[in-house]
């Protein structure tokens, strides 16, 4: 054997590896987010809604809440009404459009989504076992399969770096630690700080 030649290990393509690991990995954070139910009882849509209504704590029309969840009208529908009766979320006339309504959250409401933003085990300890190199190599690659999603229009528009007008990517070749500048905060960052939903994203 030719011990210079990397060896060829037979199985089946990468491509289809990293899928398996994937969706392994999306019902690990789903499961996750039923045993998460915590004291109201949520829905894994439900929770998604306390934290999507939680991200910028701005009130917001329900046909937003649809695009956002790839989810459906009468999906968020039935899942609005049930946190409404829960007391999590309130509903009040929108002060653009005296038709249309706008929904915010409750004060319970945002204590349930302070709660749902606490990351749980088994996750955090997942997450904890990847050094910051396989963790800034995720993230890099997360972001690159989300963009390309995204302008294949299979899922919602998310508010990352890549998407963002503020990013400069590989703006500090000097700096292999941190490459890339961020124009809003005005400070360069790496591959392990970009953001998947950051609050100040505008698209480019
Ligand atoms: S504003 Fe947020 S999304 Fe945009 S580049 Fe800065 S950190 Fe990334």
């Amino acid at each position: 054997m030719d011990v210079g030649q990397p060896v060829e290990v037979p199985g089946p393509p990468r491509d289809e590896q990293l899928l398996t690991g994937l969706a392994r990995l999306g019902q690990a954070v789903r499961m996750s987010a039923w045993r998460n139910a915590g004291p109201y009882g949520l829905t894994p849509l439900q929770a998604d809604i306390l934290t999507f209504l939680a991200g910028d704590d701005r009130p917001r029309r329900q046909g937003e809440v649809v695009a956002a969840l790839a989810s459906t009208a009468p999906t968020v529908s039935d899942a609005m009404r049930a946190l409404t009766g829960k007391g999590l979320v309130g509903k009040a006339r929108d002060a653009a459009d005296a038709r249309a309504f706008v929904l915010t959250l409750t004060d319970a409401g945002r204590e349930e989504a302070a709660r749902l933003s606490v990351v749980p085990e088994p996750l955090r300890a997942a997450v904890a076992a990847l050094d910051p190199g396989d963790l800034a190599a995720m993230l890099r690659g997360a972001a690159t399969m989300m963009r390309e999603l995204q302008e294949r229009r299979a899922i919602p528009i998310s508010r990352m770096c890549v998407t963002c007008r503020f990013y400069r990517p590989d703006a500090h070749p000097e700096d292999p630690e941190r490459p890339h500048h961020c124009m809003f905060a005005d400070a360069p960052f790496g591959d392990g700080e970009l953001r998947l939903d950051c609050p100040d994203h505008e698209p480019a």
